[in-house]
């Protein structure tokens, strides 16, 4: 039975300008197939406003980044939209052209 949840993660480039994009993943760690770590959410701060986004400690030790998790949202047949969204991003210079695969 997968277990599948969603995400919010930040990209970012360097002038740290940020957005946040929800993703669909499989909540198992791609290395070793253990259960991911349990969500909790911290805020970016970012001029005036400030960006909430999910974080884990997978208990397996592995650690997720952002990319490798927009990486593999990209590619588990769970997010429709998502190059869409990325590439509305880039258009708006708010991503790196690497996230667009
Ligand atoms: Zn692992």
């Amino acid at each position: 039975m997968p277990d599948i949840k969603q995400i919010t993660v930040a990209l970012s480039r360097e002038n740290l300008q940020l957005c946040t994009l929800p993703l669909q993943v499989n909540w198992y760690c791609p290395r070793c197939g253990a259960p991911r770590g349990d969500i909790m959410q911290t805020q970016i701060p970012m001029g005036r406003e400030s960006l909430t986004v999910d974080f884990w400690v997978n208990p397996c030790g592995h650690h997720d980044n952002y990319r490798a998790m927009v990486s593999e949202a990209m590619t588990n047949g769970l997010n429709r939209r998502l190059q869409q969204v990325l590439n509305t991003y880039l258009k708006r210079g708010l991503v790196e052209d690497s996230y667009t695969g």
